[in-house]
């Protein structure tokens, strides 16, 4: 997939998913071993502009499920923001451990909608 493919890919679930007010910027990186799923990941900066980075070698298929999984984690944004907002007001000996928590149910969410999309497609192709 070109950086153009991935770009066009990703607006498309910006798109889809009605999240018009982010600025998405994306980026393909060199490099090898960066072919899975847990390769690209998304930077959120100020405002609504997030940068969504992946691995040029991996496959189009595994760019096409990074582009989903990646979207899906600006579509959660403002929720775990605000849980981690909620989280700093914590004891310090907790908050750690519940800033992990949120990461880790976000990032199981994510992986459960991109594996129940990528499915429906399937069905429907
Ligand atoms: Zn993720």
């Amino acid at each position: 997939m070109t950086e153009k493919q991935f770009h066009r890919e990703v607006q498309r679930w910006v798109e889809r998913f009605r999240l018009q007010e982010w600025d998405v910027q994306t980026e393909m990186l060199e490099g090898e071993g960066v072919s899975n799923e847990d390769a690209s990941q998304v930077l959120f900066y100020k405002g609504h502009l997030a940068l969504i980075a992946t691995g040029k070698s991996g496959s189009a298929e595994d760019q096409q499920l990074s582009a989903l999984h990646e979207v899906l984690h600006i579509a959660l944004h403002r929720l775990s923001e605000i849980a981690h907002r909620v989280a700093k007001k914590l004891p310090e000996e907790l908050r750690a451990e519940i800033d992990e928590q949120i990461q880790m149910a976000e990032e199981a969410t994510v992986i459960r909608l991109t594996r129940g999309i990528t499915e429906l497609l399937e069905e429907g192709s």
